[in-house]
């Protein structure tokens, strides 16, 4: 079955550049008799606006892309909403401490800021990576608190296909050994979309290139895991006529900035589509 997901979160407008890659998810798992998954990514509270889930459903309508599976309607795959998966992330995470590919590390605040200013190991120097049984045990016996990081290999790289972009290649020891989980017991987003993707049986991740970056490390966590990787659809930057990002401040970067001023929503249904076809 062919499952693609749309994953916004839920920031307060939509976006054109959400917006197609809602659309181009929808048109794709549609051509291919697929289910069209809705999942609200909402862990980051910091970018958190109240109402903006509403939002989400009222474009989604509006232009007529009906979920298959998502919060409201439900599905075998559920929670569709991220927060509501919070307890899901700690035992997988756990499993890879257990297997030797991901460790826990007790570096306070202060030692990673002062580290971070050199930027070797893509950031963080890998201190905890190899502490002794012993002392891990007498840290947690104690309470201290502690992320568990992903042990990367230092040799070799990642290779990893993008059906926009094509290959890509990455060695291995530009990559961080992230975080996976943080010290609240939260996952990071990365371990999150990764674990959400796997356990809802996706097929293929559609969204914009800001985030094609990261996917070497995911490609990670799924290498670790054995979990079969999905089809990456990165969809390039959407410029204005001076070749910048479409920012909140030009006033037309959003589908509701664009009906305030008067188009009909065909008409930017019909304009994101030709963004990414053209006759
Ligand atoms: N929640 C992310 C966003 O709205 C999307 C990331 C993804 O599709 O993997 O930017």
């Amino acid at each position: 079955e062919v499952r693609p997901r749309f994953a916004p979160s839920p920031t307060g407008y939509m976006h054109l550049g959400n917006l197609r890659s809602a659309l181009y998810t929808f048109l794709f798992a549609r051509h291919n008799g697929g289910k069209f998954i809705l999942r609200i990514e909402d862990t980051d509270q910091a970018r958190y606006v109240e109402g903006a889930t509403d939002v989400i459903y009222r474009t989604l309508r509006d232009i007529g892309m009906d979920w298959d599976e998502g919060p409201d309607v439900g599905g075998g795959y559920g929670p569709y909403i991220q927060s509501e998966r919070k307890d899901m992330y700690l035992p997988y995470a756990e499993q890879l401490v257990r297997e030797g590919k991901a460790y826990y590390c007790f570096c306070t605040k202060e030692r990673l800021e002062s580290i971070h200013q050199d930027g070797e190991f893509g950031g963080y120097d890998r201190h905890c990576r190899d502490l002794p049984a012993e002392e891990i045990r007498k840290n947690l016996d104690a309470g201290m608190p502690y992320v568990i990081r992903q042990r990367v290999p230092l040799e070799g790289s990642t290779s990893f296909e993008d059906a926009v972009y094509g290959t890509i290649t990455i060695e291995n020891k530009e990559i961080e050994d992230q975080v996976l989980l943080k010290s609240d017991g939260y996952p990071t987003y990365n371990f999150a979309n990764v674990v959400d993707d796997h356990l809802m049986g996706i097929t293929h991740v559609v969204r914009g290139n800001e985030y094609l970056s990261s996917s070497p490390k995911y490609n990670r966590i799924y290498e670790a895991f054995g979990w079969e990787i999905p089809t990456y659809v990165h969809c390039p930057l959407i410029t204005d006529e001076t070749h910048a990002k479409l920012s909140k401040r030009s006033g037309h970067s959003s589908y509701e900035d664009l009906l305030d001023q008067g188009f009909v929503s065909e008409a930017i249904v019909n304009y994101v589509a030709l963004l990414g076809w053209s006759p």
